[in-house]
Formats: structure tokens, C-alpha cells, sequence
């Protein structure tokens, strides 16, 4: 497939493709499965319809041509064989004939958890493929015969069958969550609690009305709460901020590399001299003082990158509904330059 990129190309152009293709086709297939550009689909409408639309196929675009095989018995499918047995389709293992099964030795260096895991992995993929317990046990066999010649302990390839034939088919066929390493999955925000702050002081209210790092944030128009992890205080460098008004409760998200108290003193004079920004223009509209405004910091990068703080920035922005008529974000963010490396 090339370069690591060609595969996503390849599916986003084929996902675009076939939805246009199958949509102005007068018959369409029971079935349509596709793996990249490997499709597997059932056809209902009889072989001259079929020869129709595989022409319809082959025409809708100038280079992408499809070939085909076609069979009322059985045919293969990725590492898949798919035979339709009595009004019903069956799926076994499908092996190329040029498959030389060369897995790892056993007396190879690796760790054992390694070629421990190889035994139960394979065993496992067939439990997945096979629907028949026939299939099953004949490629069980097979299995165990392969990874024996390749020096695995009988003992070892017994157990990893039989810990593998012990997990019922459809647990097996689920779907299993992908986790990138590295990725921190954000908690439900159905789970988590809204806790404002209380000043800690009771003395004459001074400006800012509020100028707190808390445990949570909220969206005024969604309603999504947040919990934040991260210990952040009006003395935070390159940090996402949440402005609230307390009045109408519209909200803005800004960024800054600065302190918040650094950036909140900016925003103060804007709005002490009506400098025309979108949060000074909020806090000069009637009704509204200085004293409705609430800040919080409520994200933090670990270094000063302008491209990483404006995605910081607009993902918060989407994700709590910040931009006109809801918050007081405007549409049209201030634009930095999109870098786009080509190699
Ligand atoms: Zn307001």
C-alpha cells in the first residue's frame, strides 16, 4: 500500500466512491462489505441485473475499475472463506497456498510472554473466523500440528486451545475498543460533578469579580460538564482560559501564553475603554458591568507552541459552544497560518 498514509486516502476515497456509486444504481446488493478496496457483497436481483451493475461499477469512474468473482457456492474473502450452506452463509479459515505458517520458533530469543501469546492469538483468530465447529476442529488440529513443528511445547499450545475454545463465539466476534498509547480518554461528562468556587475572602468585591483555577467547567449552552486534572492558577502559563458572564451566562474561550493574570489585565482595560474586542463590546452592553465577568483557567499546554494553543483553543471553543450568537466567541478566529509539511 506504499506510504502509512495510503491506506486512509485509499479508504476515504473508496467510502466516497461507493456511496455515490451504490445510490444511483437501480438494483442494489443484500449485502456490501468492504476492507479498504476489498468488497465482498450478495447479489438478490438475478446474473442480468448483476451484469449491469457491474458495468454500472466499472463505468462510474474513469480509472477505478473493479473485477469480480462471482459464485452461487462459495468464495474467499480477505482470510476469509464464506460458503452459503443451505440458505445460510458459513465462514471458515481461508489460507493462501503459498502460506508457509513460518511463526516464530519457540527456542528463539524473544521473551516468553511473546512466544507465549502466539499460541492463544492464533487459536483465538479462529475461533473468531470459524462458524461451524467442524472448521474449527479440523484448523485446531492443523494448528496444533504447525506450532509443534516449530518447536512449541504441546503442553503450552494445548492450554492456549483450550483457553481460546473456552471464550463462546459471539464474545469473541465483539469488537474490541482500540486505546492509542499515550491517549487519556476524557471522562464521561455524565459522571462528573459541577463544583463552583467560593471567594475566599468576603471582603468589598474588587475586579475581577472572580479570578479562580477550579476543579470543573461548564458550558453555559450545553450544559457538558468537565472535570479538570490539572492544578492550574492565575499565575498558569500558556493556558486555555473560560470567560462567564454572571449576568447572561454567555461564555468565551481564550488562550493565552501569559499568566491569566497577565491576559485578565489586558481584558480589563479593553473593557474599561470599550476597545471594541468581542468580550469588551459584552461587558459594555446594557445591563452589564465589569463585575459580571468570572475567568478560569481551564487547560494548560506544556510548552508555548502557537499552533498546538489555537487547536487547544478551538477544540474548547466547539466543545463548549462558545462562538456567536451562543457564547461570545466570534466565527472567524484570529487566523495563524496552517503549516502543511509534504514530503
Ligand atoms: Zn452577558
Amino acid at each position: 500500500m506504499g506510504t502509512s498514509m495510503a491506506p486512509r486516502y485509499a479508504n476515504l476515497f473508496m467510502g466516497a466512491l461507493e456511496g455515490k456509486m451504490l445510490n444511483s444504481s437501480p438494483h442494489q446488493p443484500l449485502i456490501w462489505l468492504r476492507y479498504i478496496d476489498d468488497i465482498f457483497l450478495i447479489w438478490t436481483h438475478g446474473s442480468s441485473k448483476l451484469d449491469q451493475f457491474l458495468a454500472h461499477a466499472n463505468n462510474f469512474h474513469p480509472t477505478i475499475k473493479f473485477t469480480s468473482e462471482i459464485s452461487p457456492l462459495k468464495i474467499p474473502f480477505l482470510d476469509v472463506m464464506i460458503t452459503l450452506q443451505d440458505g445460510r452463509l458459513e465462514t471458515a479459515l481461508c489460507s493462501k497456498p503459498t502460506d508457509t505458517f513460518n511463526y516464530l520458533h519457540w527456542g528463539s530469543c524473544h521473551p516468553r510472554h511473546t512466544k507465549r501469546s502466539i499460541p492463544y492469538s492464533l487459536a483465538f483468530r479462529l475461533v473468531r473466523i470459524c462458524s461451524t465447529g467442524g472448521a474449527l476442529n479440523t484448523r485446531f488440529a492443523q494448528l496444533s500440528s504447525r506450532l509443534q513443528k516449530r518447536g512449541f511445547p504441546h503442553k503450552q499450545i494445548e492450554l492456549a486451545i483450550n483457553k481460546a475454545r473456552s471464550t463462546p463465539r459471539p464474545q469473541a466476534l465483539q469488537r474490541r475498543k482500540k486505546v492509542l498509547p499515550g491517549h487519556r480518554e476524557f471522562p464521561s461528562w455524565s459522571h462528573t460533578t459541577l463544583r463552583y468556587p467560593t471567594p475566599a475572602t468576603s471582603s468589598k468585591p474588587t475586579f475581577p469579580s472572580s479570578i479562580y483555577a477550579i476543579d470543573a467547567k461548564r458550558s453555559s449552552t450545553n450544559g457538558r460538564v468537565f472535570n479538570i486534572t490539572l492544578n492550574l492558577s492565575c499565575h498558569s502559563h500558556n493556558i486555555i482560559y473560560l470567560i462567564t458572564c454572571t449576568k447572561c451566562n454567555k461564555q468565551y474561550i481564550g488562550k493565552t501564553k501569559n499568566s491569566l493574570r497577565t491576559r485578565f489585565t489586558s481584558h480589563r482595560f479593553d473593557i474599561n475603554n470599550d476597545r471594541g474586542t468581542s468580550v469588551a463590546k459584552h461587558f459594555n452592553l446594557d445591563d452589564h458591568t465589569s463585575q459580571h465577568v468570572n475567568i478560569i483557567a481551564i487547560d494548560q499546554l506544556p510548552g508555548s507552541d502557537s499552533i498546538s494553543l489555537l487547536n487547544k483553543e478551538t477544540h474548547w471553543i466547539h466543545t463548549l459552544n462558545t462562538t456567536e450568537p451562543h457564547g461570545m466567541n466570534i466565527k472567524e478566529q484570529e487566523s495563524l497560518p496552517i503549516c502543511i509539511h509534504f514530503k
